[in-house]
């Protein structure tokens, strides 16, 4: 932890949110208080950069994660079945009680034909078939990253095989965390939550409030300049970068307090403006990802 975070209590509290949380849930399950629940991850159009930010989680990590507070059930990244063998591990899941996690987006042309994650009993299983099925049973529905909450990179134009979000095809509540890709804490807070209390406190966008309650810029640490109207003209001055493009403004997300890499950097700590990634609309509303027009009014 840094000393900015270490002095603040708030930034203090909002860092261990989700690391509380899973604590608290652990512990509960040790002293068999609380149940696991049974977890399917699918992973459906997309760059699978949602799972691979998951094993980079550090609080807990997600050996922990999946040991201690969730019986995994299906993941295809993670399982050491395949084939029919795996198929038919997620198929059965439907006489259970379970979480469903969704990372990529639902490719819906020519019924969902683009995106095959398996076969069952002979016949191809396409990602929009497996998470209506899922998703209709589950418990709760989780979907991560910018594609599975409203489409992301998959669904960005031309987008040829329609891709869309999974609340799209889906006529339950989806609880979304947005990002690309979604920050680790995020996911398990989230799902520490849902153990402990239920569903978290949403926002109107289904976001939990507890990481995407706060504009990026309202907790910037480069916001005094942005009010005295110091402004970078180029990457690598270290100040206000909102004449480059910066999308801090309208991105409402934890990064300045959470930080990502086991709570190292940021990109705006790096001199990188942020390309509002967690915002809805990415990439092709927040585009262009840097503007060299300094002519961009506040
Ligand atoms: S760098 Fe971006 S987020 Fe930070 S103060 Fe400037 S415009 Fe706002």
């Amino acid at each position: 932890m840094n000393k900015d975070t270490a002095v603040c209590p708030e930034y203090a509290a909002r860092l261990s949110s989700a690391g509380d949380l899973i604590r608290k849930a652990s512990n509960e399950i040790q002293r068999k208080n609380l149940e696991k629940k049974n977890l399917v991850w699918l992973e459906l159009t997309g760059c699978s950069g949602n799972i691979i930010s998951m094993l980079n989680g550090a609080n807990p990590d997600l050996k922990y994660l999946i040991t201690q507070m969730v019986n995994m059930k299906y993941s295809n990244s993670l399982m050491a079945a395949e084939g029919e063998a795996a198929m038919e591990q997620l198929m059965n899941i439907g006489m259970e009680d379970y979480i469903l996690a969704v990372e990529g987006a639902v490719s819906t042309k020519e019924n969902g034909i683009y995106n095959i994650i398996g076969r069952w009993k002979g016949e191809p299983l396409t990602a929009l078939k497996a998470v209506k099925l899922l998703g209709e049973k589950a418990a709760h529905v989780i979907a991560l990253g910018a594609c599975a909450t409203h489409g992301g990179v998959s669904a960005a134009m031309p987008n040829p095989a329609d891709c869309v979000g999974v609340q799209a095809v889906l006529d339950k509540k989806v609880i979304k965390l947005p990002g690309c890709p979604c920050h680790p804490d995020w996911f398990t807070g989230t799902l520490a939550h849902i153990l402990l209390y239920g569903e978290p406190e949403l926002d109107q966008k289904d976001r939990p409030l507890l990481f995407y309650s706060t504009l990026i810029h309202d907790r910037c640490p480069r916001r005094a300049f942005f009010d005295k109207g110091i402004f970078a003209t180029k990457l690598g001055e270290n100040t206000c970068m909102f004449k480059l493009g910066c999308r801090g403004p309208v991105t409402r997300v934890d990064c300045p307090i959470r930080k990502w890499n086991d709570y190292v950097n940021w990109p705006i700590q790096d001199d990188t403006p942020c390309i509002g990634c967690a915002q809805f609309g990415f990439p092709d509303r927040m585009e262009p990802f840097i503007s060299y027009n300094t002519t961009r009014e506040g």
